[in-house]
């Protein structure tokens, strides 16, 4: 009996000991660090854990535009991202700003005039928040060749064609790149609306009938004749009409002040307000309006600043969180 209870004494000491030991090896239970107050004791032990702000960071793709370029930014994170603002000292235009979660997101359109050169970028906090830090960030805009063409056009392409009515609807193509959505539309990279060769690139140098240069604000993509257009991305139509110059037009808002337009339609099949979804057929290809043989002017444009269609195509916009996203985060009930 007395050896049997010693043995269970013994158990049960190792048992409690193994438990102890045990115990000192569990991890901390997780923590809530909050900001020191002047009653809280300071931490002597240098083991524990130390929570840093992480630095904010201020950044461009691509690193290195070139005119006529996109330039999208991004900085944070912040606590409070929105009380910053982002301004540059190049000729551009900048697309709505964009919040999300700790971040700031601006979309900017380098002019396709913009000497190359060193350039900077400011993120300054709003009036009223002067005690917040500023910084800036240097960037090249890269020199770029455009090309130079003259050529003549018949002058009955423009027949019938009024001040007036050419002054409406530069009005017109003005208010649909103005109405936008605050933030971006799209989900997936965008696509070229149509295959085909490209008979006059973006930014070209153009004399026409020997009135002075004018620059290419799109790409013309030569294709046969009823060859389908398809929208390069989810958005909503802002235009879809006959218009002189443009012959039959369809301009898509892609939120944040990002559009595309699409020129010289023979038919188009969509209509103003109408939601449209990447690779939707919107039309076909054809040389209404002022142009010469079938193909479609393609224009992608911040607010009223044509940009460079050619990137659009590469993957830099998927930087920006999509509406999509957002909505899941805020829970609001956004598009
Ligand atoms: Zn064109």
């Amino acid at each position: 009996m007395q050896v049997l209870n010693l043995q269970r004494i013994i158990y049960l000491s190792f048992a409690f000991l193994m438990i102890g030991i045990a115990l000192l090896f569990i991890e901390e239970p997780e923590q809530h660090y909050t900001e020191a107050s002047a009653d809280t004791v300071p931490l002597e032990n240098e083991a524990l854990p130390v929570l840093e702000e992480p630095i904010p960071e201020f950044f461009t793709l691509p690193a290195n535009p070139s005119p006529g370029d996109f330039l999208i930014v991004g900085a944070g994170p912040f606590p409070e991202a929105d009380i910053y603002e982002i301004s540059f000292n190049f000729p551009g235009t900048a697309s709505e700003h964009l919040i999300f979660a700790d971040k700031i997101y601006q979309v900017i359109a380098i002019a396709f005039d913009t000497e190359p050169g060193d350039y900077k970028l400011f993120l300054t906090p709003r009036a009223g928040q002067d005690d917040e830090i500023s910084y800036e960030l240097l960037i090249e805009v890269c020199n770029k060749e455009f090309s130079y063409s003259s050529f003549t056009m018949p002058p009955s392409r423009i027949d019938g064609w009024t001040s007036e009515q050419l002054a409406l609807d530069r009005e017109r193509v003005f208010d649909a790149r103005n109405t936008t959505e605050p933030y971006p539309l799209w989900l997936q990279p965008f696509i070229s609306p149509v295959e085909g060769r490209v008979s006059s690139p973006f930014g070209a140098v153009r004399v026409i009938n020997n009135n002075p240069p004018r620059r290419h604000n799109g790409i013309d993509i030569a294709a046969p004749e009823g060859t389908p257009i398809e929208a390069a991305n989810d958005g909503i139509v802002r235009l879809a009409d006959f218009l002189l110059s443009g012959g039959n037009t369809v301009i898509i808002d892609h939120g944040l002040g990002l559009s595309s337009t699409y020129m010289h339609l023979d038919e188009f099949f969509v209509q103003e307000g109408e939601r449209v979804y990447r690779g939707a057929v919107i039309g076909t290809v054809g040389m209404t309006g002022y142009a010469t043989g079938p193909h479609l002017h393609y224009e992608v444009n911040i607010f009223q600043r044509p940009v460079n269609p050619d990137q659009l195509i590469s993957n830099d916009l998927m930087l920006l969180p999509p509406a999509y996203v957002i909505n899941l985060f805020e829970k609001s009930d956004r598009l």
